[in-house]
């Protein structure tokens, strides 16, 4: 062995023994891996291309973190022992290339800071849904009452809440740009809501480098862990059809009966694991479409298998509340229903958002476009759509694939235009739907930015 193999056998050999932790992303991830890093004990240093806002420097300041700004000073960053990428920076830049070649380990902020507990993970990940089944499991964790934090893209970082609670378990949100940065991370119930193209630009354009990725989640899974996953969602199944897993399979499907699992019948969801059937009314879900029923189906099993009390699920699936800028009712505005679901990024989110429009619908769509192709949603615009209103820089795309199939197609440049037109055009007992299948960066700063504008605007009506 030479001294570079040997010098990086040792550094992988010791993992978790490290002492230089250097962060790059001063975000929530980063701050929170900055704050349990220092707590454990690691000489911190946080570098951020971009500037780092007031809030999170504030904190570093106050906890004597030592950082950099509008710059990677390539030498300290060097010098690291383990590197926590912040999950927005891609793979292919050339500082990262270099830690690579240096042999550091480059890792997630879930990966350094699950070592630093023991409680139960649920880590949910897929293309959507997200955030939605995890706010509904943990909704339904913290009701029965477990003790459980929630985190991912929701509030303050895992990192964050590792240094500070002492939660018995966690539902964590993952992206695929969090899971492409573990190793030994695990979730003993890992819960995958579809796969269906998104962020190809961080997957050289490869749909099957996306799906495995996505499956990384249930890489270092065991036999006494669990998989639960969507068995009418074509990728997934064919990906397991070819791989073998370790974890305990769990499939959900509203397409087909299953001996075990969780399926639909007669507008019942029956949940049938553990030699037991559960059997709940899919009138009682207080979140609608045919997704939501999905994610239900997912936080069910997920409950069921932490054993929660049956009471206890069908009380909080009755009583959550859904997650803002996802299929949100604002306001009926002279017998018109205004709808928000900004977070519709790409679209397959859409296509469910249209699928349960059950009145003629004003749809609001449009913006940074990430390689859509729109021909699965026509017949639902064909049937559903009676104008389109574009909210976007460029919305020649949109205006070519719609334009002989709605009659109506007007363009805008903000949501306050977007909604005053809607409303002109929309007539009693029809809905206005902003669900834009795009991003939202070319007019907004974010989709949260665009979801409160398109509300504020819609409130003042
Ligand atoms: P994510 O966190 O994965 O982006 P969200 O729960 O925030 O997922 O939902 C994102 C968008 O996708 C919303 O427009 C929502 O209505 C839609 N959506 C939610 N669940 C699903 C699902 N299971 N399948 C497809 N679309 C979904």
């Amino acid at each position: 062995m030479n001294n570079q193999d040997k010098h990086t056998s040792e550094k992988k050999s010791s993992f978790g023994g490290f002492r230089r932790l250097v962060i790059l992303g001063g975000g929530e991830s980063g701050v929170g891996t900055a704050l349990l890093g220092k707590q454990k004990g690691y000489e911190v240093f946080v570098s951020d291309k971009g500037e780092i806002s007031k809030k999170y420097k504030e904190v570093l300041v106050h906890h004597n973190i030592d950082f950099e700004e509008k710059n990677h000073t390539e030498s300290k960053v060097l010098q690291a022992d383990v590197v926590m990428k912040s999950p927005g920076i891609p793979d292919k830049v050339a500082l990262i290339q270099k830690l690579k070649e240096s042999s550091i380990p480059v890792i997630s902020e879930i990966e350094f800071a699950a070592q630093f507990t023991e409680a139960t993970i649920i880590g949910i990940t897929g293309s959507n849904g997200k955030t939605t089944t995890t706010m509904l499991l943990h909704h339904i964790l913290k009701n029965a009452g477990l003790n459980v934090g929630v985190a991912g893209n929701i509030g303050d970082s895992f990192a964050q809440q590792v240094a500070e609670n002492s939660y018995e378990n966690y539902v964590l949100e993952l992206s695929s740009f969090q899971l492409d940065g573990i190793e030994k991370f695990n979730s003993h119930i890992a819960i995958l809501t579809n796969i269906t193209p998104d962020h190809l630009d961080r997957y050289e354009y490869d749909f099957n480098n996306y799906i495995a990725s996505k499956f990384r989640i249930t890489k270092n899974q065991k036999a006494t862990d669990y998989l639960i996953y969507d068995a009418d969602d074509s990728a997934i199944c064919n990906w397991l059809k070819e791989h073998t897993i370790k974890a305990k399979l769990v499939p959900f499907s509203i397409e087909k009966e299953l001996e075990y699992g969780a399926f639909l019948k007669d507008n019942n969801i029956i949940i049938n694991i553990n030699k037991d059937t559960f059997i709940m009314p899919l009138t009682a879900l207080s979140i609608k479409g045919k997704h939501n029923t999905k994610n239900a189906m997912a936080a069910t099993l997920a409950a069921q298998l932490l054993n929660v009390r049956r009471q206890n699920i069908k009380e909080s699936l009755e009583d959550f509340e859904g997650a803002e800028h996802r299929l949100e009712n604002v306001a009926k505005v002279r017998d018109v229903e205004y709808i928000n679901d900004s977070k519709a990024t790409n679209v397959n989110a859409t296509f469910y958002a249209l699928e349960c429009m059950e009145k003629t619908t004003i749809w609001i769509v449009g913006g940074v476009d990430k390689g859509n192709d729109y021909n699965d949603l026509l017949p639902l615009v064909r049937e559903k759509v009676k104008a389109i209103v574009c909210l976007g820089v460029d919305n020649e795309k949109i205006k070519n694939v719609f334009g002989n199939v709605v009659d109506i197609i007007v363009e805008t440049a903000g949501a306050e235009e977007a909604v005053k037109v809607s409303h002109k055009l929309a007539e009693r007992g029809e809905v206005v739907l902003l669900s834009p299948a795009c991003a939202s960066f070319d007019l907004f700063e974010s989709y949260e930015d665009r979801g409160r504008q398109f509300k504020k605007a819609v409130r003042s009506l």
